[in-house]
């Protein structure tokens, strides 16, 4: 049986999760599993029971299959299935003897609430292993009795930051914040820890089993917990936004749980629970952030190789970041600038990179990241310059934000070797790379760079050369739309805030500043140049350049759509809404926000249609981690699902008769169920 039920010769029962995949999961078979056990350990004659699995991790979590098929119809099926769920680990920690859970790997969602209903929790000092509640980041809330006994064990205002970010803590992090009672070393002691302690505990009670206890934090009559109550609202928007309905049920199900008895705590639990794994934004969440997660993050590789010596040109801001995670991934780097005292100010002394102004150095390079001033001219001439020194099998790649590959490729003697690596600003944060293949890449190298972005531990998107590649390209329509709004005459204001509230990581205006307003019009003016069939016309340009002309080039020159006071909040310029806005522009707030959400999934389908883009979950990850299309909505493409397809082309349709052909849907959509 793959719970293995071991009674000692002084009673201890080892139960052994050992389910039949690769992980243990919360799903039919666990639910059998765990029922059977529960009945044998109350009908047998035990001292006590020492949970452990013989997995790599400790428990999963939910099975997410089972999750995401969860729909308003089969609602209260799923809920007889949890409350059955959350009955057997009440009987379990109402066993009348101690049961100690031996965490000897991570202990995630379902597999910490088991760990919570044990009196005990021992967890194992490797810092691989990571123990939490991460429910809220796919859009759900801990249903097996989390978020009661979190909140009974903390307090309201330890247990809500936790439960509603699902924080993931290492173990001597998860021990601080008093979720876990001891860390052990080594396997051997979390079992002789386990039984020494449930011998010295012969019948232990559970906090929240303590007469008279309740949440510790939230009384009944007790002004403090009054106070607590009135910031919890300002807390929660700052958290959800207004889009994310996952914290908001979590808040509610710990303070309407806090005033109540624990069993029906438990059941207010199960139906928020169920109300959130029935609604679109868990779908969407569990679709993006686990699926193709997944599916991004576990391309296979033909070559199994690691990068031993990187090469990186330009020690700016991407190059000196480009550096400093492969230098933290133990790779050796060479960071190569114009001047030393350059290259030595990207290097920022960190160990294992090299500064330097000299191309010998690149000498034993498997890898070469170019990352000089975004100029063809220059980049033509320091990629042959390197890929002389570096080993002749070295995969040569560009961090170019906006020229093709293919182009310049052709700057190098074995274009098959040359490739797109793309990074995002600031480098150590972000944790999204586009690969971009040219014309020539060769699949060797495609995997040879898959194996790279693996190696730093970023996550890599795969797209075909396209100017703008997938991520640049449609991030621009976000930007030029909401400029186009503004030179129609819609308050700043409005297109600033419908934006934030709709989900979208940044402003369109402020993010806009920081890539400064003079650089979008070089490279407008760069691409209608090269061929003005790519650039569809639009108001926004004409409104760039009167800005540019009055020196509000954006942040780094201290003035663009924003002020910049020195020691200051930034703030919209004033002037911005007396010069362009209009009392009635005629476009209603519901038009902000779909014209800024629909324009950048349109380009989606177009970019799945010019096969920049090959795989549905290349578009919702490089959406969301690339340029920070709102999380909720599963990313460009899945925001499109939860819509439903021909209500995205109705209302597509009405917006191209409205406010322009750009917003028309391409035919291959009108055909489509879903993507
Ligand atoms: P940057 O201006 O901060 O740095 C460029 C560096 O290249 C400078 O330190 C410069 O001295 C150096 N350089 C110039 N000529 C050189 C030469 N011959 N040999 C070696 N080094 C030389 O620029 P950045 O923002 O780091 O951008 C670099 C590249 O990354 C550009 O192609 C850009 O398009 C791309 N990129 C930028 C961002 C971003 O957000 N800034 C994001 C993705 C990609």
């Amino acid at each position: 049986m793959p719970f293995h039920y071991d009674k000692g010769e002084d009673g201890i029962v080892t139960l052994t999760m050992d389910m039949s995949g690769s992980a243990n999961v919360m799903n039919d078979e666990y639910r059998e599993l765990m029922g059977d056990a529960v009945s044998k350990l109350e009908g047998d004659e035990i001292t006590g029971v020492i949970i452990t699995s013989a997995k790599k991790t400790f428990f999963a979590g939910g099975d997410l299959n089972v999750l995401i098929a969860i729909t308003p119809e089969n609602a209260s099926q799923a809920l007889e299935g949890v409350e059955e769920l959350k009955s057997q680990l009440r009987r379990l920690e109402k066993l009348g003897k101690p049961v100690v859970a031996a965490i000897n790997g991570t202990a995630l969602g379902g597999g910490f609430e088991i760990a919570l209903a044990s009196h005990r929790r021992i967890v194992l000092n490797d810092n691989s292993i990571r123990v939490g509640l991460p429910e809220a980041t796919l859009g759900l809330l801990p249903g097996g009795g989390g978020v009661t006994r979190m909140v009974r064990l903390l307090g309201v205002q330890k247990a809500l930051p936790l439960l509603m970010e699902g924080k993931q803590l290492r173990p001597e992090r998860a021990l601080q914040a008093g979720i876990v009672h001891q860390v052990v070393d080594t396997r051997e002691e979390l079992i002789s820890e386990a039984r020494a302690w449930i011998l010295a505990n012969p019948a232990p009670t559970q906090p929240w089993d303590v007469q008279g206890a309740g949440v510790p934090d939230l009384k009944f009559g007790d002004p403090n917990s009054y106070g607590l109550l009135a910031a919890a609202p300002a807390v929660l928007s700052k958290k959800s936004h207004g889009v994310y309905p996952a914290p908001e049920k979590i808040m509610a199900t710990a303070v309407e749980g806090a005033y109540v008895d624990f069993d029906t705590a438990l059941q207010i639990e199960g139906r928020y629970f169920v109300e959130l794994a029935s609604g679109q934004v868990s779908k969407n969440m569990i679709t993006a952030f686990w699926f193709n997660l997944n599916e991004v993050n576990g391309r296979a590789s033909a070559t199994g190789q690691r990068v031993a010596k990187l090469g990186v040109l330009g020690a700016g801001m991407m190059g000196a970041g480009i550096a400093e995670v492969s230098a933290k991934a133990g790779i050796e780097v060479v960071l190569k600038d114009v001047s030393l005292e350059g290259a030595q100010k990207g290097a920022q002394g960190l160990e294992g990179i090299t500064p330097t102004d000299s191309d010998d150095d690149l000498a034993g390079c498997d890898l070469i990241i170019e990352a000089v001033f975004e100029n063809r001219e220059l980049k033509n001439k320091v990629l042959p310059a390197a890929e002389a020194k570096a080993l002749p099998d070295a995969v040569i790649a560009s961090n170019t934000s906006t020229l093709p590959i293919t182009g310049l490729a052709s700057a190098v003697t074995a274009p098959e070797r040359f490739i797109g690596l793309h990074f995002f600003s600031p480098v150590p944060k972000m944790r999204l790379v586009e690969i971009i293949r040219g014309e020539k890449t060769s699949e060797e190298t495609l995997q040879r760079a898959l194996d790279y972005v693996r190696q730093i531990g970023k996550t890599p998107i795969v797209v075909n050369d396209s100017r703008g590649f997938y991520t640049s390209r449609t991030f621009g329509t976000y930007v030029i739309e909401a400029i186009s709004m503004l030179a129609e005459g819609v308050a700043p204001a409005l297109i600033e805030n419908v934006a934030k509230k709709s989900g979208m990581a940044v402003g369109p205006l402020a993010v806009s500043d920081e890539v400064t307003l003079s650089l979008q019009l070089k490279i407008h003016d760069q691409t209608v140049a090269d061929d003005p069939s790519l650039v569809s016309e639009s108001p926004a340009y004409d409104l760039i350049r009167e800005l540019v002309s009055l020196g509000r080039s954006g942040k780094s020159t201290g003035a663009g759509f924003y002020e910049y006071p020195e020691g200051g909040k930034k703030f919209l310029w004033p002037e911005l809404t007396t010069r362009y806005a209009k009392a009635d522009a005629g476009v209603s707030e519901q038009d902000v926000r779909d014209r800024l959400l629909f324009v950048q999934s349109l380009e989606t389908v177009r970019c799945l249609d010019e096969g920049v883009l090959t795989s549905v979950a290349d578009a919702n990850i490089g959406s969301i981690f690339g340029f920070g299309f709102a999380p909720w909505s599963g990313g460009t493409l899945q925001f499109i699902n939860s819509y439903g397809v021909q209500a995205f082309v109705e209302r597509a349709d009405y917006l191209a008769d409205t406010y322009g052909e750009r917003f028309r849907p391409p035919a291959s959509l009108r055909e489509r169920d879903r993507f």
